[in-house]
């Protein structure tokens, strides 16, 4: 047990290494050169980090001791533990993710075996500051980004619990989770680099998807990556006015600047992009709300995505009628836009989209 002068001591000790996952690979050369060491075990010990979960220097079976000892003078390995896990009647798995400074966040795991189709969402961001009308996130504020690793290890713990219970690993990611991920640019980019690196995850980039609120000089930006990612677009809303009144980035990220942004990241990538649309009762799903989303949808190879809204406590809104849904889907159908209905999953422990964030953070 700790007395309050060990506990003390440590976490002082703690606060000042440093977290060796923030070196990029050429750092952790740069390191091992200056303490002496062949650059060769550069490429050891980013292997332990990176692929083997290591939290402990000793664990490094292949690393020479000294090299350890001095490694652990100046570095430590942070992760994200578990915290809570809740199982869904319908499958999905929602983790409570702990991160090194106590800060939660949530990863979810959809499932759907019929079609050996095993999906990660992922969260970017402690909280959000974008503030949508509909979003459960939204309600806490931007508390702090994430960094690459932690992204990464959102992956990696699904990832394991996918194995365990499937005897088979995730085999779709999506950015969908907590934040905006293109307001946490710098880090996201790099774990969609990790993630498709051979030498760390080698995920397919066509089985990632980044979902945008919608910040358009991001969406071109991403695209100049040449990560061969796809791209969601939280639309909701086919019309500056009203989807204004839901999603305040719109004032600043207006229709047609999104569209030109949208049409750039497919020209440069021919990758899938599609529209989330959470159809609100009485706000967005009028026949005339599926001929203005027709219109916008016109020319872009999208797929639209419309998503059953989850009611949460917080927000007025209701989901629509099964009816309205299908008479909207029908009208874009018609206008040859490819359309999807996505029931909602895992709506009874809240991980459902709109409701991360309801646990844990005083925000339901
Ligand atoms: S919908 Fe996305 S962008 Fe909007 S507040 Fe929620 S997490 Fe942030």
């Amino acid at each position: 047990m700790w007395t309050t002068c060990t506990l003390w001591d440590y976490l002082c000790k703690m606060s000042e290494l440093q977290d060796i996952r923030d070196l990029s690979y050429t750092e952790l050369e740069d390191v091992l050169l200056h303490m002496s060491h062949p650059k060769y075990r550069a490429r050891q010990v980013y292997e332990w980090i990176w692929k083997k979960d290591v939290t402990d220097f000793d664990q490094m079976g292949n690393v020479p001791k000294v090299i350890r000892e001095e490694l652990k003078k100046r570095y430590q390995i942070p992760h994200v533990e578990v915290e809570k896990v809740q199982t869904s009647s319908d499958g999905t798995v929602k983790f409570g993710l702990r991160l090194y400074d106590g800060q939660m966040i949530e990863a979810v795991l959809i499932p759907v075996e019929r079609d050996d189709r095993y999906t990660v969402c992922v969260s970017s961001q402690v909280g959000c500051s974008l503030s949508c009308k509909f979003c459960a996130t939204g309600t806490m504020g931007r508390i702090r980004n994430l960094k690459a690793q932690e992204i990464l290890d959102q992956y990696r713990i699904v990832d394991r619990h996918c194995e365990d219970v499937y005897g088979r690993g995730l085999t779709n990611v999506v950015y969908m989770g907590m934040g905006e991920p293109l307001l946490n640019y710098g880090p996201v980019v790099r774990s969609l680099r990790l993630l498709t690196d051979p030498g760390v995850q080698g995920i397919s980039p066509r089985r990632i998807t980044v979902s945008t609120a919608g910040v358009a000089k991001m969406i071109m930006r991403l695209a100049d990556e040449g990560l061969k990612i796809n791209l969601a677009l939280s639309l909701h809303a086919a019309d500056d006015a009203k989807r204004s009144e839901i999603m305040a980035i719109n004032d600043s990220n207006g229709l047609d600047e999104l569209r030109d942004a949208l049409y750039y990241f497919y020209r440069e990538l021919r990758t899938k992009i599609s529209f989330e649309y959470i159809a609100l009762r009485d706000f967005n799903d009028s026949d005339e709300d599926a001929e203005r989303l027709a219109i916008y949808a016109r020319g872009l190879p999208v797929m639209v995505n419309i998503i059953e809204y989850n009611t949460v406590d917080l927000f007025h809104w209701k989901g629509s009628e099964e009816d309205r849904l299908d008479k909207f889907a029908k009208i874009l159908t018609n206008e040859d836009v490819l359309v999807t209905i996505r029931r909602s999953r895992g709506k009874d422990i809240d991980a459902a989209c709109g409701q991360l964030a309801l646990d844990g953070h005083g925000a339901g």
